[in-house]
């Protein structure tokens, strides 16, 4: 489990047996409040779907074109 200070977007690793508990306070600026939950994907990993999902539709109209046009 992995969390988040919303402060300076630092990731922390979670304390405690398997890292479930959350960081007493953030390692970078010191914050002992707004340390939130990693959730999801990250954004960098977003964008790098997006961009597989738009090349594939572009390879698929791509070659629907290529057909009407053969
Ligand atoms: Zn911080």
């Amino acid at each position: 489990m992995a969390y988040v200070c919303s402060q300076c977007h630092t990731r922390l690793e979670g304390q405690g047996e398997g890292g479930t508990e959350p960081p007493h306070r953030c390692t970078t600026c010191g914050a002992e409040a707004g340390l939130e939950k990693e959730k999801g994907v990250p954004p960098a990993m977003r964008y790098f779907g997006f961009v597989v999902a738009g090349a594939a539709v572009a390879a698929l109209s791509g070659s629907i074109v290529s057909r009407l046009a053969g």
